[in-house]
């Protein structure tokens, strides 16, 4: 007797809970984990689903449905990837079919209705050209010759082809692009197709990958300096001790020449590495670079990749005889079909948006990282030039190796900041527009000097938002209760929320008053008064709304690079990952908005951006000048930014974090509940506060209504579960899904939805 088989499979669905079919027997050789079936749901739905895990329990439902067929000879997702979905479903509390979605190209992914599901994948070839059989030996490549005596264009088509291949060996004799060869005057199109049809030529269809590699001479590795060349054996040492280390260095010192030595030495062992940074947009310069050293080694991962590449690159990264591969990408390179990774890198560890917020699996790629690496047993390293409080903790308390350093690679020296305080300006009488005295004289300099300039401020748009002067009166989005931002460019009301956009009234919408005025200021508003004063001064701006567009942001970037522009004024984009040595000036128009953001990682935030963006000035000859302007120049993070000193800001905000009990010292978990009606919202607060209050008592906080708190028609409101250290997490995050499950079961919740997010940031 043959003992039955059943499957639990993945559908992609945001349901809880597995799903099992018995595997017909003639297809218990197809199904193995990893691979896809199409299996039926409901009545008269078929899905394409993964298979995770065959076993011989058989369930207890009533009826038992089977696999349908199989899709694949072989499994598309691997073994470590399927462990790694089970954490992120586990502790992110989500759904396996969640993480399916987000981590298979959709390419591979149908939700059909039908039996026949294809992938809708497609392979770019081109057309090649070469001898055919019947031309296998000089002889015969002369005899062919003769015969095309008369044929003039033919002749020259044969022998060009043979001076281009000139095949050693007829077996193999090579081929070159059809087009190509057309192109280059060698034949035209009905010359070589009279060949194919004498049986000289033949044509075939060679594939071509998208992700084409740069044909670069591969750059040596540089040799590193002294305290670089202690930082990287320490790191080995650390791995050696299977630690995760975290490598803090200020901006310049290194950090990536030390990755570079890492990397090669995991490719020589035949191990592929991950290199995970926090937006791979912004980073055209470090792929340069890195192909200069690894040249077609590295593949790149792009979550805004066409559906085609992406598949592409995930089956470049599934097939099992290949070279070791770089792969170098964004959070969600993260997911990718892993299986013999030797070292997963974290660059920018501290970066927030790491950290995925919509829609689930709402997971920290850092952290996910780290258990890929334990997984796969590889090496994982985070670096950043500001870690975040709870990275550094892990180190100083020696769950990390912690490796340093604290010069910058060739001498240069960190650039001096000045803190210059926007009220004694004002009263002074030194400020002009949104401009301190002191800041205006700088940029006078560096324009003078031929150099560059970078101004910084946190807020896109022209003004966050209008007022109108007679009544007072704020317009705000009709679908969220937040203020529109005044775009001057567009001269719209912009919803930041939603993308709601309306023209600018002519009069106030409230009581006809033609006053309206703008409020605060973004970054259009700073480019259009630096104009004013800087008139000669060519002035671009890098933001979410100059970059829209597909080339927007290599434009911008590249015009800066090339020296046509003079300042660039722009929000977090002008921060990351640019090396541009012409820039010996950076002003921080407004430090009071990031200090002041009502969160507990307000402080080490500010600190982060202000010393990154600092970290643009001055990168290799020439001191750097960073100014920023503020009301508050006694702030202790501003204290901290002028020292340079993270080992002061860490004391601080861990010591806040003990006394108020915040992460490193605890877990956070943020329920955020959503419902078209305030009314049912209202009600469903209620009970949820009744339902989780029972389990956690004072370790829930809330309601707390959001500042914004209604989007996109939805009205919101959220509450704070904090789990101190030592106490399970797993439980408690199994015992609020079970309340949230049995909640969502009530009457009138259909159409509520409450989001965890594990780990907010
Ligand atoms: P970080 O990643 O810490 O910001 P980088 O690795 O980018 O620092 O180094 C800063 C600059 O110094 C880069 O242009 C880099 O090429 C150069 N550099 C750093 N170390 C060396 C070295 N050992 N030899 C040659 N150039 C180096
Ligand atoms: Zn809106």
């Amino acid at each position: 007797m043959t003992t039955e088989k059943f499957a639990d499979v993945i559908l992609p669905l945001a349901v809880e809970g597995s799903f099992t079919y018995r595997i017909p027997e003639e297809l218990a050789g197809e199904v193995v984990p990893g691979s896809r079936v199409i299996v039926p749901l409901g009545r008269r739905k078929y899905y394409a689903a993964i298979v995770h895990r065959i076993h011989t329990e058989k369930p207890d439902y009533k009826t038992i449905k089977s696999v349908v067929s199989a899709v694949d000879t072989r499994p598309i997702v691997t073994e470590h990837q399927l462990k790694l979905w089970d954490w992120i479903a586990s502790y992110y509390m989500c759904s396996m079919g969640e993480v399916m979605k987000s981590a298979i190209p959709s390419a591979f992914k149908s939700d059909g209705y039908s039996e026949n599901i294809t992938d809708s994948y497609t392979v770019k070839t081109r057309t090649h050209l070469t001898f055919s059989a019947a031309i296998s030996s000089e002889k015969t490549l002369h005899e062919a010759l003769d015969s095309l005596k008369r044929a003039k264009a033919q002749y020259k088509a044969l022998i060009d082809l043979a001076e281009l291949l000139s095949p050693v060996d007829f077996g193999a004799p090579g081929s070159v692009t059809k087009s190509d060869f057309v192109q280059a005057g060698h034949a035209s199109y009905p010359v070589l197709k009279a060949l194919e049809a004498k049986g000289f030529l033949r044509s075939f269809e060679k594939e071509v990958s998208r992700n084409e590699a740069m044909e670069a001479p591969i750059d040596p590795m540089p040799v590193l300096t002294g305290p670089q060349e202690e930082a990287f054996r320490s790191v080995r040492t650390h791995f050696g001790m299977r630690k995760t280390v975290l490598l803090h260095g200020v901006t310049g010192s290194g950090k990536t020449e030390i990755y570079i030595h890492l990397i090669r030495e995991a490719l020589d062992t035949g191990k592929d590495v991950l290199y995970l940074l926090p937006e791979i947009a912004l980073t055209t310069q470090l792929i340069e670079r890195l192909r200069l050293r690894f040249g077609d080694r590295v593949a790149v991962y792009h979550s805004r990749f066409s559906d085609n590449m992406r598949a592409e690159c995930y089956l470049q990264v599934l097939e099992e005889d290949r070279e070791p591969l770089l792969i170098v990408g964004a959070r969600s390179a993260l997911l990718l079909p892993h299986r013999r990774l030797g070292l997963v890198l974290v660059d920018e560890e501290h970066e927030n948006s790491y950290k995925q917020y919509e829609p689930a699996p709402r997971y920290h790629a850092r952290d996910s990282a780290l258990m890929l690496a334990r997984i796969s047993g590889a090496a994982s390293l985070l670096g950043s030039a500001t870690p975040s409080v709870e990275s550094y903790f892990n180190a100083v308390t020696g769950k990390y190796g912690l490796v340093t350093l604290t010069e910058r690679y060739g001498g240069v020296s960190l650039p001096n900041i000045l803190v210059s305080d926007i009220i004694r300006s004002a009263r002074r009488g030194e400020r002009t527009s949104l401009f301190n005295r002191v800041l205006l004289e700088e940029l006078d300099k560096t324009l003078a000097a031929g150099k560059q300039a970078i101004l910084f401020q946190n807020r896109r748009g022209f003004a966050p938002y209008t007022e109108c002067g007679a009544c007072y009166f704020v317009p705000t989005c009709p679908h969220c209760n937040v203020s529109l931002t005044y775009h001057k460019a567009t001269e719209s009301l912009t919803c930041h929320y939603c993308g709601y956009a309306v023209p600018v009234p002519p009069v106030c919408p409230a009581c006809g008053a033609a006053d309206l005025q703008t409020k605060g200021f973004g970054t259009e508003k700073i480019e259009e008064e630096l104009q004013k004063i800087f008139p000669q001064a060519v002035i671009a701006r890098l933001d979410l709304d100059s970059t829209r567009s597909a080339k927007g942001y290599s434009r911008i970037v590249s015009a800066f690079a090339a020296g046509k522009t003079d300042i660039l004024v722009g929000t977090q984009m002008v921060t990351k990952g640019f090396d541009f040595e012409n820039v010996t000036l950076v002003g921080i128009l407004n430090a009071d908005n990031m200090l002041n953001f009502p969160d507990f990682r307000a402080s080490e935030r500010s600190f982060q951006l202000m010393m990154q963006v600092a970290g643009r000035a001055g990168r290799r000859n020439d001191r750097g000048q960073v100014i920023i302007q503020t009301t508050q120049p006694d702030h202790p993070v501003i204290l901290q930014v002028r020292e340079g000193n993270y080992e002061a800001l860490f004391r601080t905000q861990i010591a806040e974090r003990q006394q108020f009990l915040y992460p490193p010292y605890c877990r956070l978990v943020r329920f955020t509940l959503k419902h078209a009606k305030k009314e049912v919202l209202n009600r469903a607060v209620t009970d949820f506060d009744r339902a989780m209050r029972k389990i956690f008592g004072k370790r829930l906080l809330g309601p707390e209504i959001p500042a914004v708190d209604k989007i996109r028609n939805e009205y919101l409101c959220g509450f704070l579960l904090k789990i101190e250290r030592g106490k399970s997490f797993a439980e408690a995050r199994r015992l609020a899904s079970e309340a949230i499950r049995s909640l969502l079961k009530k009457e009138g919740y259909a159409s509520l939805t409450i989001i965890p997010d594990v780990d907010p940031q």
